[in-house]
């Protein structure tokens, strides 16, 4: 079927799926073989150059899914990868040359930070961490050899949201390829690539899968960036295994659904938890006491499932009331079904210093939540419980 015009939700369940059907099946089978026959040319020679294997990512559903997947980004073509982090990684060193420079929001989901502050100069690569306040003093930190820009539509855990207009122009005016982690948002609620993007990145393990049993990530981009990349990626070898591939494809066809009612919910609990005795303050995007709530509402279709709390008291304290929720469950990662809840001071963030953290605005009483598909007045219940 040609669903390119039209509908998200539509394109969801049927962009890229095969047709005619497989054998009437009406979902894509799990093509569960390493390699393939080598096929002929029109002329009848063999064409050796039609080589499928799963580490090329281009066996059946890796075809699919990638179509899929560029089509609800709204981008020419998508990649998908063994992992978020084996996205970016092979992205920026198949998009960022040796000797070359990239520009990197200070603020990053801590496996990039770490893999562009560590190991990015020991490949030869430079980089440049600048605070999100600090768009506007972009144009003194470009260099010559400057080739591209990263960062995330909604950081972590303070759910900020850059400037991402000022972004796209800065890079569209200095020749810089832009980049953009658009994990949090999910492309229900944000399509980088229509919004001047180059390339877009999705640890597909949150809210593409959906439902906390697979890892996985994607590249989508043009078709030209995707090709530059492929070569290095193919011999990195961070490929999705087909059965993977049908996880990930069939989780995905739920997202519009999905996405929408975490975004209501989100909405409601945070609400709810401003008026909790013991939450110093509540932070989500759709909160007009939230720093970035305008421009979100002007941007998102959605503010997400994400939203982040201070306990008003100590941090003992916090985990002694938060180990009473019956609902959340306390774990890292994101965007499934189950509500998780996290203090950031322990996991994500816990190889800060406690002063380079306070410095980034995150204190250890801060808890990070990801609200699932849970009914919202039994979450509302079960934070209020434990936290007045
Ligand atoms: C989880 C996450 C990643 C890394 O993804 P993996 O699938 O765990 O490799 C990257 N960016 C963001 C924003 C994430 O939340």
């Amino acid at each position: 079927m040609e669903t390119k015009n039209l509908k998200f939700d539509t394109k969801l369940i049927h962009g890229g799926e095969p047709s005619p059907l497989i054998e009437k099946a009406v979902t894509m089978p799990i093509f569960q073989s390493s390699t393939y026959e080598i096929g002929e040319s029109q002329s009848g020679e063999i064409n050796y150059n039609d080589i499928k294997y799963v580490r090329l990512n281009n066996t059946p559903n890796h075809l699919a899914i990638h179509e899929k997947i560029a089509q609800i980004e709204m981008a020419e073509a998508a990649l998908v990868s063994s992992s978020g982090m084996a996205s970016i990684s092979s992205a920026l060193l198949g998009l960022i040359g040796f000797g070359e420079h990239v520009l990197a929001q200070d603020n990053l989901y801590g496996g990039t930070y770490h893999f562009l502050k560590e190991f990015f100069p020991k490949m030869g690569r430079e980089v440049t961490f600048f605070p999100l306040e600090d768009i506007n003093k972009l144009p003194m930190l470009l260099k010559k050899n400057t080739r591209a820009i990263y960062v995330e539509s909604i950081s972590n855990p303070l759910l900020r949201v850059p400037d991402l207009k000022e972004v796209v122009r800065f890079a569209q005016g200095n020749g810089l390829i832009s980049m953009i982690d658009n994990t949090f948002p999910s492309p229900v609620n944000f399509n980088p690539i229509p919004f001047g993007f180059d390339v877009a990145l999705h640890s597909a393990t949150k809210y593409l899968n959906g439902h906390s049993d697979v890892v996985a990530g994607a590249m989508v981009s043009r078709k030209d960036l995707i090709k530059k990349v492929t070569p290095l990626f193919n011999h990195l070898g961070g490929c999705l295994d087909p059965h993977a591939c049908f996880l990930l494809h069939r989780g995905m066809k739920t997202l519009g659904a999905r996405v929408r009612y975490q975004n209501e919910s989100a909405l409601k609990v945070s609400g709810a938890l401003e008026k909790c005795s013991k939450v110093a303050r509540v932070i989500y995007p759709g909160l007009r006491s939230h720093p970035d709530h305008l421009r979100s509402r002007e941007w998102f279709r959605g503010f997400g499932g994400m939203l982040s709390f201070e306990f008003a008291g100590d941090a003992v304290e916090a985990d002694t009331a938060l180990k009473r929720l019956k609902i959340p469950f306390l774990a890292p990662s994101l965007g499934g079904v189950e509500s998780l809840y996290v203090r950031p001071a322990t996991a994500s963030h816990s190889s800060l210093s406690k002063g380079d953290r306070e410095k980034l605005g995150i204190k250890d009483t801060l808890v990070r939540v990801s609200i699932g598909l849970e009914d919202t007045q039994d979450l509302i219940d079960d934070f209020t419980r434990v936290l007045n």
